[in-house]
């Protein structure tokens, strides 16, 4: 991404964001409410344009890709809230993941290997599905385009502690697998146990742009509140 920015409306809910994603790397995208993490998630996936700057996927301008081609181009979004279609079976979301032209491991069967939870359920429909197997269809509906890219906006968003427990469980094999990834996650102490570097915006910006094993939860705590050094020196308390 190069000088981002991205508005709803009159709101900027994105200022100047720069910063590339290496292949293989697990990003963390951290923040308060609000600061802006859902927002450039959508734009990387083309769900939502940005306003100026630029989106590049494998040196290529993307910015004016629709969301459907980022898709076959490698990028699959599982959105906040995680949108399935409630009325169709966890196996028919699986297979609208589907996308011609990606061609990769990812199979129905595989999903299920992945997350043996969803097995039994594959005829049920979404909407009858606890809200850790939900995830876990959302998450599987992604992957089945077999992306180069994923994006995860907020897993753990409304599922129990221990139902959390056992989404990470499942996504440990996929976050050591090789896939870049892009997760947005509330909860610091996860952020960093699972990611290779560490993002923070604080009101729409980078304020923090680590490798995980070397910021501390201290120095990601004080980004996210906007008691941080920023890169002209000046003490910020906003
Ligand atoms: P959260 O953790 O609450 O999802 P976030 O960091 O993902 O926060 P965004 O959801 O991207 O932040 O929101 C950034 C800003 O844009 C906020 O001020 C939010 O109120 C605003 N915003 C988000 N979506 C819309 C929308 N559809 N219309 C208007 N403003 C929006």
């Amino acid at each position: 991404m190069r000088n981002l920015d991205v508005r709803h409306g009159l709101l900027q809910a994105v200022r100047g964001v720069s910063f590339d994603i290496a292949e293989g790397e697990v990003l963390a995208l951290v923040g308060a409410n609000g600061a802006g993490k859902t927002t450039l998630l959508r734009s990387i996936a083309g769900a939502h344009l940005p306003a100026a700057g630029q989106v590049f996927l494998g040196g290529q301008d993307v910015t004016a890709v629709p969301s459907h081609k980022r898709i076959a181009m490698g990028i699959a979004l599982v959105p906040e809230g995680r949108r399935l279609f409630s009325q169709m079976t966890v196996e028919e979301n699986l297979l609208l993941g589907k996308t011609p032209g990606r061609k990769g491991d990812w199979t129905i069967e595989r999903i299920f290997d992945a997350f043996p939870n969803l097995k039994p359920r594959r005829r049920a429909k979404t909407g009858h599905l606890s809200g850790g197997e939900q995830q876990a269809t959302a998450i599987g509906r992604a992957l089945m385009s077999n992306p180069d890219l994923l994006l995860l906006d907020e897993v753990s968003l409304g599922l129990s502690p221990l139902v959390v427990d056992r989404v990470y469980v499942q996504l440990q094999a996929l976050l050591s697998s090789g896939t870049t990834i892009v997760l947005v996650e509330q909860d610091l102490g996860r952020a960093m146990s699972v990611a290779s570097r560490v993002i923070c915006m604080l009101e729409g910006r980078v304020v923090l742009d680590r490798p995980a094993a070397s910021v501390t939860r201290d120095e990601i705590t004080k980004a996210y509140f906007g008691l941080h050094h920023r890169a002209d020196g000046d003490r910020s308390a906003s």
